[in-house]
């Protein structure tokens, strides 16, 4: 007999929703629901079938202690722990297999103690990317509530602090502003520094619709000629580490035409005259600056008109690793929001923002 049971893909960001055929507690198959919002029926090939890990016989399936740490501590340990520690097995030299039971306790019991000598603070946790949810959640719940310690992180500051810290300083929050869906209400798309189709193919699927369907454009922005390249209807092959010079050469564009949504920025954002005098002031700013570059004077233009569209249009800009894992990752983002902000393209459906 087999169940159905429903999850979400933690392979990616993406977060498609998935069902599992199980049988006799294995994953028989992976599937994604017809009617699944964000995955629309389809998976990638990570989501589909990269589930055999699972059932791997390298996998560890019981909790393993290390000897040097029972000698250290076994003294100290409560007499209930001492008393129990006889049902560790002999792994190998370092390691003793143990019982969920016993390791849990275990961990409580020091856990515990490490909290009473030193305080909730001397505790940190931090995250996988992939895990659930729920998971995630259960862990800070724990870190916060049991531990007291305000101490509680995950590995995205890694690679998407840039976009926190780029999205709060401008907009005041580091969250995309739309829905997956939006790709089809939206008329144009800059996709900058992500390899959406290696990297997040379901949300790759949607732009390239949205691009064969003639709802919308696409400008892929890239120091590589990646393949979303070639379903896009603009695409610029950039210098490496010219993202911000890139964006800073928009936004030069949309200020000295005067393409700007001045409505939007007069009711919206503050300190714009600065902003505007700084971006207008500084000489690599303006494109014309890559006519003294040899190979890339043919981009001039290319931003000129990636610009004006996106101006001009109901917009919408996408970013991945390529815009963040740099040493200007954060300044980047800025630069992302305040085109964004200053066009109006944000804060309604089909316009906005998604890393
Ligand atoms: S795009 Fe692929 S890896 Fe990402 S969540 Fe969907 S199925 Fe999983």
């Amino acid at each position: 007999m087999t169940s159905d049971i429903n999850s979400v893909c933690t392979y990616c960001g993406v977060g498609c929703d998935i069902t599992a055929v199980v049988q006799n507690n294995k994953i028989q198959k992976i599937y994604a629901q017809s009617d699944g919002y964000v995955s629309r029926g389809k998976l990638c090939i990570k989501g589909r079938y990269g589930f055999d890990f699972v059932h791997s016989p390298n996998r560890i399936r019981s909790p393993r202690i290390k000897k040097s740490f029972i000698q250290k501590n076994f003294e100290a340990m409560p007499r209930e722990l001492k008393a129990r520690s006889h049902t560790l097995k002999h792994f190998d030299e370092n390691w003793y297999e143990a019982s969920y039971e016993f390791a849990t306790s275990l961990v409580a019991w020091k856990l515990s103690e490490i909290k009473n000598s030193f305080g909730g603070d001397s505790f940190c946790a931090t995250g996988g990317a992939r895990t659930s949810c729920e998971s995630g959640y259960i862990l800070q719940k724990f870190t916060r509530t049991t531990m007291q310690s305000p101490h509680i992180d995950n590995c995205a500051r890694v690679c998407h602090s840039p976009s926190l810290k780029g999205m709060r300083t401008t907009i005041g929050e580091g969250a995309a502003t739309n829905p997956y869906d939006d790709i089809f209400k939206t008329e144009f798309m800059m996709v900058i520094g992500s390899n959406t189709t290696e990297a997040h193919p379901i949300v790759a699927n949607r732009m390239i619709e949205a691009v064969r369907d003639k709802t919308s454009e696409l400008a892929v922005v890239d120091a590589r000629d990646i393949q979303l390249s070639k379903f896009a209807t603009h695409k610029i092959v950039i210098p490496y580490e010219a993202n911000l010079l890139i964006l800073n050469m928009m936004a030069y564009v949309i200020l000295s035409e005067n393409l700007q949504n001045q409505e939007f920025i007069d009711a919206n954002c503050k300190n714009f005259e600065n902003y505007k005098n700084s971006i207008l002031e500084d000489e690599y700013s303006n494109p014309e600056f890559l006519r003294k570059i040899i190979g890339y004077e043919s981009l001039v233009d290319e931003i000129k008109e990636i610009a004006r569209l996106y101006a001009s249009k109901k917009s919408m800009i996408f970013w991945g690793l390529g815009i963040t894992e740099h040493i200007d990752g954060s300044k980047a983002v800025m630069a992302i929001t305040h085109l964004a902000m200053m066009t109006g393209n944000i804060g309604k459906s089909g316009a906005g923002l998604i890393s």
